[in-house]
């Protein structure tokens, strides 16, 4: 479960500040899959960013399984981040390293048995349905293959969160359909709470539970996928829908 609390995020740049992230109250439960739309600069990424301690709130608090994010060791912030896996637009995989040698790096960081690594890494070949691509480097892959690759490294370590932000903005819609079947069944079958951002509408509509929307650094409506599809209250919640129309 990720809680926030009245948490805001603000950028000071010389004598200029930039309001990321306004006074943000959600809570997302375990095991569910939460959506978070917004325009270009609503804030999205630095939520994101909160969560797994790469920013720090300004302002509020935030709770990651049971932990508050604040005044952590850095031993303890380790420890969060290992219960969480992300995946990214531009997949950011390791460009000198095969298909295995990328999911195995999480677990030699962390120092996880040779042939332990091993078998971890054929499991989760065989979860995202590339065991023929282990030998294969990045650039040989499809864009599509690319966040199979993600998405089986960021399993590695067997979190319990799942982030994805913009994780099929890169990619046709027939591919993001079978990346978005492959995120219901990491949600479905490993019981994974996925957090997952974009601007696109129909992803949300494809596999989420629920949605909030965001604009300007605040949440301007959150509710069940069914609810807010059917009954949007903020008009920029209605144009998001319009846009799947
Ligand atoms: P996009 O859809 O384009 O990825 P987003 O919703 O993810 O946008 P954020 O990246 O969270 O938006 O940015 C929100 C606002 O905070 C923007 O105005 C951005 O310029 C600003 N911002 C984000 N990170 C920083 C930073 N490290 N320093 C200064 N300003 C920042
Ligand atoms: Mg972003």
């Amino acid at each position: 479960m990720i809680t926030f609390r009245n948490v805001s995020k603000t950028f000071t740049i010389g004598k200029r500040e930039v309001h990321a992230v306004r006074n943000v109250d959600l809570t997302i439960e375990q095991g569910e899959i939460f959506g978070i739309i917004g325009f270009s600069g609503a804030g999205k990424s630095t939520l994101l960013r909160l969560v797994n301690v790469l920013e720090i709130p300004s302002a509020g608090s935030i709770e990651v399984q049971g932990v508050d994010l604040a005044k952590l060791s850095p031993r303890e912030v380790r420890k969060v981040r290992r219960g969480i896996g992300m995946i990214f637009q531009n997949f950011n995989l390791l460009t000198s390293r095969t298909v295995a040698g990328n999911i195995a790096y999480p677990l030699k960081l962390a120092k996880v048995p040779r042939q332990k690594i091993k078998e971890r890494v054929d499991e989760l070949l065989r979860f995202v349905g590339l065991s023929e691509k282990a030998k294969n480097y990045p650039e040989q892959l499809s864009g599509g293959q690319k966040q199979r690759v993600g998405i089986a490294r960021a399993l590695a370590t067997s979190p319990d969160i799942l982030i994805c932000d913009e994780a099929t903005s890169a990619l046709d819609p027939d591919t993001t359909g079978d990346i978005l079947r492959l995120l219901k069944k990491v949600n479905k079958e490993l019981g994974i709470t996925i957090l997952l951002i974009t601007h696109e509408m129909h992803v949300i509509q494809a596999i989420c539970d629920k949605v909030a929307v965001m604009e300007d650094g605040e949440v301007i409506e959150t509710g069940g996928v069914f609810d807010t599809f059917t009954s949007p209250v903020h008009p920029t919640t209605k144009r998001f829908i319009r846009s799947i129309q």
